[in-house]
């Protein structure tokens, strides 16, 4: 399958390199017509204000607002994806979650968690850099993982929002489970 990864801010050469480790090809995404070249999209971590207004000022706010296709977001992009974020608006809304941005607390800008991922594995490497955490999920949203009482993984239908940053590691298995159970049954369901 071919997976795009939003290349407009953030980390796109690791998530690139987790979607070839997966067995399927990458492609970074710069314009909205690359959109239909592709089977599933990732929305990188980086920071979730410049995301959306580079997203608006390129259209990627309407095109995926018209699109039904599968969406994998990591910290920024989980939040770009929330129907509900803390103290500001939502933005793509795909996701029946409210998430809180920053929410680990200043004295832990970032750490590592080894964490147990529903239809995953439980023994995933977290990697959490000033990141979010989902403070409600309502809806037909999942909750696939917490860390500290927190919940930092759910799932909707095609889309994947996680808090962390998966693609820093060498361990591709939540990529992998997006492509192989995610964008392909959405495939199957859709074809
Ligand atoms: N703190 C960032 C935000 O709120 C997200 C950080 C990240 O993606 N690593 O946008």
């Amino acid at each position: 399958m071919k997976i795009g990864v939003l290349a407009l801010q953030g980390a796109v050469r690791e998530h690139l390199r987790h979607i070839e480790l997966s067995g399927h090809e990458g492609l970074a995404i710069k314009r909205v017509e690359q959109l239909e070249e592709i089977d599933g999209l990732i929305l990188p971590g980086g920071e979730s204000t410049t995301l959306r207004r580079l997203m608006t000022l390129y259209g990627f706010d309407q095109a995926l607002a018209e699109s039904n296709m599968p969406i994998f977001g990591t910290c920024a992009g989980l939040i770009v994806l929330a129907k509900d974020i803390v103290g500001e608006e939502g933005y793509l809304s795909k996701l029946d979650v409210s998430v809180e941005r920053n929410s680990f607390g200043r004295q832990v800008d970032s750490f590592e968690s080894e964490l147990t991922i529903k239809g995953v594995a439980d023994d995933v490497e977290g990697v959490f850099i000033r990141a979010p955490h989902i403070a409600d999920v309502y809806g037909d949203a999942e909750v696939l993982c917490e860390v500290e009482g927190k919940i930092v993984a759910v799932q909707q239908d095609q889309y994947l929002g996680v808090s962390f940053h998966p693609e820093l590691t060498d361990d591709y298995r939540v990529t992998a489970y997006f492509i192989e159970e995610i964008v392909a049954k959405h495939q199957q369901a859709t074809a």
